[in-house]
């Protein structure tokens, strides 16, 4: 089965916002609460499984790493450049890591031990988690639906996290979220168009997709839907909302799940419908394969952020213009005008604070250390409720801060949402193109090389220059294209190090220089455009041994 996802805009809502609202606040302690049975749960484990020598072994070499890490930077820093002699500590980062792989592997090896001989208490531990969480479900008094869909999350999230060994976070509660219905073996799409108990479309007139004239197509497209978010008795209570179906679901798909979601732009809400449809499989469109390599760099003609190669020996590239990058900076500009007014009015109130005497109730003792608005938010709010004769002049300067804020913050707000809508466009574009005219698609194995290529000076690592990162969002891009195509993932290793046209591998400074001439074959290439013909090769290799061993298996 291929899972899609549908996304359509919806209005704000006709009936049942404060149900919604209130299923969302509560999904919301749900999750706190589930948060709070795993830190329990893993606190617990670690009193059983805990090894603190092994533990201090591994902290030691991996602090012999970092401090060798820190000298390759170090000496870069002297040198001003990125290319210095650094042989020496390159060998010995080499031995450092044989190190602390061997310290983890003997870590590892205990805990395992230490496993086996405590099988009992761990499945105590682990069944009296589940009894927490299923209080914790039965005490959140949410719709079945949507409890569901906290703990699933959270389980996923606590596998990945265990896996990471990272926490699982608290969220804070802002007044939005989402509500979801789900359906165990699928609702075909038909159904929803009819009496469904959980999910209801009022239907659309096959026009609104077909007709030549845009005006009557936004017109039909028009409709309602309606998500259960409770019972009222025995029947469905409703969230229903106008929804422009721009696009039809599916005929032959079957509806997994449906949410909708709440959001905030500045201080508007925004409200979107987002279907989860299984279909049967399609099969494998027509067309060369392709690789893409993904990744950020500063061209005279704007940010780079993908470059492709097809087997035909097609190529070309994905270029952010200058105006969507200007947009960025523009975001910037307004983030740093908010801090400047920032600044003003916390001096302004710590000067006067040494020579007055705030309203009781209110402390202005380290004012003029304050980071983030929301505390100058709250003290207005506060402040303005217990005025006293002859604070004019500080109240005064929090009013004009805050006025300048809300329209400054609403505006950064409005911005942001539509300059990442216009990416996503942008990139949407880029994604349907390259599908419409290609096979398979090869891209480099992305959450790897990011592993791979963080914080290691001693690698290449030209993406981890720059501050553009946040502007290419080149995950997005990436996410955008395993959605819709056939993707496979292939490993990252060296790909922008190898000569894809004679094969010679050596080492480069790859952030100097967008060319680079073979050391072996002379030719001279652009290195982007080598990366996507390595990982196109790569992909096609790879492809071709499988293929190998399955006709291999089948001659036996
Ligand atoms: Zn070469």
């Amino acid at each position: 089965m291929d899972y899609l996802v549908y996304e359509y805009g919806c209005l704000p809502p006709l009936r049942g916002r404060a149900a919604a609202i209130e299923q969302m606040a509560r999904r919301h302690r749900l999750w706190n609460s589930l948060v709070e049975v795993e830190r329990d749960y893993r606190s617990q484990l670690s009193a059983v499984l805990r090894d603190e020598t092994s533990e201090s072994a591994v902290e030691a070499a991996r602090g012999r790493l970092t401090a060798l890490r820190c000298e390759i930077k170090a000496r870069r820093r002297v040198e001003r450049r990125r290319a210095v002699d650094a042989a020496d500590l390159q060998a010995q980062i080499a031995q450092a890591k044989i190190e602390l792989a061997n310290t983890i592997a003997a870590a590892r090896e205990g805990r395992r031990a230490r496993i086996a001989q405590n099988k009992h208490s761990l499945q105590l531990l682990e069944a009296a988690r589940r009894v927490a969480v299923r209080q914790a479900q039965t005490g959140s008094n949410l719709y079945w639906c949507n409890y569901d869909d906290v703990i699933s999350a959270y389980e996923i999230a606590r596998r990945r996290t265990l896996r990471e060994g990272r926490d699982l976070r608290f969220q804070p509660w802002d007044g939005t979220g989402k509500v979801t219905v789900r359906y165990q073996h699928g609702l075909a799409v038909e159904g929803v168009q009819a009496a469904d108990r959980r999910l209801q479309f009022d239907p659309v007139d096959p026009l609104a997709w077909t007709s030549p004239r845009r005006s009557e197509r936004r017109k039909l497209a028009r409709s309602r839907i309606r998500i259960r978010v409770g019972s009222e008795g025995r029947q469905p209570l409703w969230l229903e909302l106008p929804v422009i179906f721009h696009r039809p679901l599916p005929g032959d798909g079957t509806v997994r799940s449906a949410s909708v979601i709440c959001e905030k732009v500045g201080s508007r809400e925004r409200w979107r419908l987002l279907v989860t449809v299984a279909r049967p499989q399609r099969a494998m469109r027509e067309g060369p394969a392709v690789a893409v390599d993904l990744g950020w760099r500063l061209l005279p003609d704007g940010l780079r952020v993908a470059y492709w190669e097809d087997e035909r020996g097609d190529h070309g590239q994905l270029v952010l213009a200058p105006a969507v990058l200007w947009q960025f900076s523009k975001l910037n500009d307004l983030k740093s005008i908010q801090d400047q007014h920032l600044r003003v009015a916390l001096d302004a109130l710590g000067a006067w604070s040494k020579t007055n005497q705030p309203p009781a109730g209110i402390d202005l003792g380290h004012v003029s250390e304050w980071r983030n608005p929301w505390r100058l938010l709250r003290l207005y709010r506060v402040w303005k409720e217990c005025r006293v004769p002859g604070d004019d002049a500080a109240f005064l300067a929090l009013t004009a801060w805050k006025e300048r804020h809300d329209h400054l913050h609403e505006w950064e707000a409005n911005l942001r949402d539509q300059v990442i809508r216009h990416r996503k466009e942008i990139y949407r574009r880029f994604v349907a193109e390259l599908l419409r005219t290609h096979g398979r698609v090869f891209l480099e194995d992305l959450q790897i090389r990011a592993m791979a290529r963080k914080d290691r000076p001693e690698e290449d690592n030209r993406n981890y220059s720059g501050g553009m990162r946040v502007v290419a969002a080149v995950s997005l891009l990436g996410r955008l294209i395993r959605e819709h195509g056939d993707c496979e993932r292939v490993s990252a290793r060296h790909t922008t190090r190898e000569c894809s046209w004679c094969g010679h591998a050596k080492e480069w400074d790859a952030a100097e220089n967008i060319m680079h001439r073979c050391e072996a074959c002379g030719r001279l290439f652009d290195q982007d455009r080598n990366a996507a013909r390595n990982i196109l090769r790569r992909g096609l290799m790879e492809i071709e041994s499988s293929c190998r061993e399955v006709a291999e298996m089948a001659a036996v």
